[in-house]
């Protein structure tokens, strides 16, 4: 989706609405494009922050987890993109890190810090999301390579990553968990096609990947064959922890407060004391879940290993928390969010639908959208509360 605002029918599209910058789109609520994050990644390494919590040794800052919060935190007051949402960093780079031969580090960390590759994770399939273990995508060693059959779906930033970390089959004949491996694969390789999926914020965020005799180097297995159930359950604590998101929700109740009391859209919403009292009581949960991941992220930093079920917890009470700041944005914004869609030949639906609207809108609206997905990714939160129980109950 490109970040057009084009004002189909309120004449000549000025360029400051047709490319903003940055932080602009962000502070505006858009989803970081390809543009944005290969931009982004740039800028933190050149001024060494785009590793922050990992050790000096495999190229990274050597914050601790409090240090690389507070970074975090500042870059979400700025408007700045996640530091955090990048999945070389946060989810596959620690895997390499602890389970990876010196050989894998040597060549995938330096991309990762200089953001020069970008990658995806290859783990969901049509059958297998929630229960995850049943996975088909096969592995079959045929001398040097791995050859891969099957599909992913779901897939982050498939449509422009370069590498993916995935998660696939190599021994069929044992228990579900036990016959799976992690693995390397560059998305380039003759074999792989990727089918972008639109969502229901009008844009392109995730992906069906189809892998049909795809050879991959059998040097590419990350850590030991049959033993992929265990670094993925590493990884997953680490995107459970990363999808909290408290200092971007922070930054969004900052954004609620002012136009809660600028009355750009008519109303001065802080006068309401519904609205207010609703306001206070997200501040309440926000301070709660960050004092919340400021223990996890003490406790057990992101080389660590996470504890599972909290991670969970994080994860359960930040997509809920995710969806109504953004919920109560559009409370705000109000008439302007109300569905004007258009004929079918009018093109793209988002220029279409929000030409005239003020320049907080689109945003507002395909992030409010965008986040009914948040209970879903990263694993289901029914799914997470099975985890969080297992934990508590059966000790
Ligand atoms: C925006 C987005 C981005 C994503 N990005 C990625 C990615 O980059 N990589 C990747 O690998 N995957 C990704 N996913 C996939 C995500 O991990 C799965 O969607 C998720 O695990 C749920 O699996 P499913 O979609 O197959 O739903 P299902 O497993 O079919 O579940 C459907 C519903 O049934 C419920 N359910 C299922 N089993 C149980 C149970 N045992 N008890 C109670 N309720 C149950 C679920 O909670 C859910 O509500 C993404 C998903 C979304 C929406």
């Amino acid at each position: 989706m490109s970040l057009k605002f084009s004002g189909r029918k309120s004449g000549p599209i000025s360029s400051a609405r047709c490319l903003p910058t940055l932080p602009v789109a962000r502070g505006r609520g858009w989803h970081p494009t390809e543009r944005d994050n290969r931009e982004w990644m740039r800028i933190l390494a050149e001024n060494g922050w785009s590793l922050p919590e990992w050790p000096v040794e495999y190229g990274g800052a050597g914050w601790s987890p409090l240090k690389a919060y507070i970074f975090e935190d500042e870059c979400a007051a700025a408007d700045a993109p996640h530091v955090q949402w990048r999945a070389g960093y946060s989810l596959v780079g620690p895997v390499i890190c602890n389970f990876g031969t010196d050989a894998q580090k040597a060549r995938y960390l330096p991309t990762i810090r200089d953001g020069r590759e970008l990658w995806c994770q290859g783990f969901s399939e049509p059958d297998a999301g929630s229960d995850l273990a049943s996975l088909k995508t096969s592995a079959v060693l045929d001398g040097d390579e791995y050859v891969i059959n099957g599909q992913k779906i779901w897939t982050s930033e498939a449509q422009y990553a370069d590498l993916m970390f995935a998660l696939v089959r190599t021994d069929p004949a044992v228990k579900a968990q036990r016959g799976l491996s992690c693995i390397i694969i560059d998305m380039k390789t003759p074999g792989l096609t990727v089918r972008p999926i639109e969502t229901i914020d009008n844009a392109v965020h995730v992906n069906e990947v189809f892998f049909e005799n795809v050879r991959v180097p059998a040097a590419n297995l990350v850590g030991e064959a049959n033993m992929g159930w265990t670094y993925a359950k590493f990884l997953l604590g680490n995107e459970r922890h990363s999808n909290a998101l408290v200092q971007r929700i922070k930054r969004e109740i900052r954004k609620l407060r002012e136009l809660a009391q600028n009355g750009e859209f008519g109303e001065r919403f802080i006068e309401k004391p519904t609205f207010k009292r609703k306001l206070s009581e997200l501040e309440i949960d926000v301070a709660a879940l960050e004092w919340a991941v400021l223990r996890s992220a003490t406790a057990h930093g992101q080389m660590a290993g996470r504890d599972m079920a909290f991670a969970s917890g994080l994860k359960v009470e930040a997509s809920y928390l995710q969806q109504r700041v953004a919920d109560m944005q559009l409370e705000i914004i109000g008439p302007w969010v109300a569905p004007d869609f258009p004929e079918p030949d009018e093109g793209p639906w988002i220029e279409a639908r929000f030409g005239d609207a003020p320049e907080d809108v689109p945003g507002a609206m395909t992030k409010a959208l965008f986040r009914r997905a948040a209970p879903i990714y990263g694993g289901a939160n029914e799914i997470q509360r099975g985890i969080i129980w297992r934990a508590v109950f059966q000790k």
